[in-house]
């Protein structure tokens, strides 16, 4: 064999794709280096676990059996019973997407919306929203919501916004439906690779979100390299070919990148054909997980809620979906806030958030005061890839591929795709069957080099 077949592939980040995407390398005797920046592996698909038996998921809460069972835990998971979203609208709840067609306005925009079949294509995504779920839906439930998530107004948005929202009412509601019959957590909306049906349904790995990650590192040992932030990919004439880290170059067969996208456009070196991703934004998050005595506080799992006089856009009670995750008589309320980094949430001391938090839900559980137990914030930069208008034509060419040889960016903020870990996996997947064909195809052209240019046809 030669040489520059044994090189390795160097990866760049131990989150959910990196860690399948070394995987499926090393299942296929490529040679794989996997270098992460952060103290530990597992990147948003992390849980933490306290003295007083709660557990807080750090982004992910919902897998589904199917993932667990191609990464190899099925028999490691629980199966979660119950799983339903709400909006907060006016001092009452109503369940989602159905429950808001009991208001009449949201009804008729809805039906009116359906039934226009000349809806030209919309430019916005405030233009999407209208033309798919009618005015009144759009502008005081999606639109409001969107904006929150994203930091951008919705008429600066893409449509492809709602790419991400796939499901047609029929399939909903048959899996809402296969959810009560089956008394199985459906999964609805997690899977775009993948068809969604009523076999496929949520669960929870023992010992948190992160066991996922830790069954792909398993047969990885020696090739993870923690506390390792990539500094630059080297690229030549178009081509990866290798990397720096601590200051020190490696070579590499190929480089695969799970780095946010504006940060990917930063670390090449050698050309700037990436440059014009430097722009693309992500919306900062803070989970504000607050511990309450009591249960069953919210109207359901997932509470939305889009009035102005909310700060936070979603409130997400995990143990009722999966009870194991606070003692008996407590629950974990997770509070997701939308911010920027240089604002007073992001830099808000965690105290002073509990107490905010706090105060903005009175109006939901009135009370919340006599039931506060604390809270333990989490923080991430790159939460939600913003799809800027802007950035929209460039935003399209990217998602064609790097254009670099030998230079892959995946997962969910590599491929700058608001993605779950199900599609993440898929995704991975398919893309090193194809990397591992590349080299083999380059391996062959090294071993039997092309010694004269192919006659031409005509
Ligand atoms: C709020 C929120 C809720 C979610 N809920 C769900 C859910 O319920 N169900 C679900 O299936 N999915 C959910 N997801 C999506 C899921 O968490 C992600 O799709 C998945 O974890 C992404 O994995 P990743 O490997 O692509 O990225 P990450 O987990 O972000 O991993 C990337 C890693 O790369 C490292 N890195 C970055 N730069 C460098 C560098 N230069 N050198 C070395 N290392 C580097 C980082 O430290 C990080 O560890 C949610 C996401 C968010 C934000």
């Amino acid at each position: 064999m030669k040489a520059s077949i044994r090189k390795p592939v160097v990866i760049l980040g131990a989150g959910l794709a990196g860690l399948t995407a070394a995987h499926f390398l090393h299942r296929n005797d490529v040679p794989v280096r996997l270098f992460e920046a952060g103290n530990k592996i597992a990147g948003l698909a992390q849980s933490f676990h306290d003295e007083e038996g709660f557990t807080y998921d750090f982004g992910a809460h919902f897998v589904t059996n199917r993932l667990a069972k191609a990464v190899g835990i099925a028999d490691k998971c629980r199966t979660v019973r119950h799983y339903a979203e709400t909006v907060w609208l006016g001092g009452k709840s109503y369940s989602y997407p159905f429950g808001l067609l009991r208001i009449p306005r949201m009804f008729a925009g809805g039906l009116r919306s359906q039934l226009n079949l000349s809806q030209g294509k919309s430019a916005t995504a405030a233009e999407w929203f209208r033309a798919s779920y009618g005015d009144a839906l759009a502008d005081e439930v999606a639109i409001p919501l969107t904006e929150a998530w994203s930091g951008a107004k919705a008429d600066k948005l893409s449509s492809a916004v709602g790419d991400g929202i796939a499901n047609s009412v029929a399939q909903t509601l048959w899996l809402k439906l296969a959810s009560r019959l089956t008394r199985r957590a459906v999964s609805c909306g997690y899977s775009r690779e993948l068809p969604e049906n009523a076999g496929v349904y949520h669960v929870y790995p023992e010992g948190g979100i992160g066991t996922l990650c830790q069954a792909l590192a398993a047969d990885l040992n020696g090739m993870i390299q923690l506390e390792s932030p990539v500094e630059k990919i080297l690229v030549e004439q178009d081509k990866a070919i290798g990397v720096r880290v601590g200051g020190r170059e490696m070579e590499a067969a190929a480089v695969i990148s799970t780095a946010p996208v504006n940060v990917l456009g930063k670390l090449i070196e050698g050309t700037s054909s990436l440059a014009y991703l430097t722009p693309f934004r992500y919306r900062p998050m803070v989970f504000v997980n607050l511990r309450l005595h009591g249960r069953g506080l919210l109207p359901d799992v997932v509470t939305w809620t889009p009035e102005a006089q909310y700060p936070f856009f979603r409130l997400t009670e995990t143990p009722l979906s999966m009870p194991w995750l606070a003692p008996a008589d407590k629950t974990i309320l997770t509070v997701d806030i939308g911010c920027e980094k240089s604002d007073e949430f992001w830099q808000m001391a965690d105290e002073r958030l509990g107490e905010f938090c706090v105060a903005h839900l009175q109006t939901i559980i009135p009370d919340i005061r006599s039931r506060f137990e604390g809270c333990r914030v989490m923080r991430t930069p790159v939460a939600y890839p913003v799809f800027l208008r802007e950035y929209e034509t460039e935003r399209q060419k990217f998602a064609r591929g790097t254009g670099i040889g030998n230079l892959y960016s995946i997962g969910r903020n590599g491929e700058f795709m608001h993605i779950f870990m199900e599609d993440v996996y898929e995704r991975t997947k398919q893309r090193m069957a194809q990397l591992t064909q590349s080299l083999t195809a380059q391996k062959r052209l090294s071993v039997f080099p092309v010694l004269s240019p192919k006659p031409q046809l005509s």
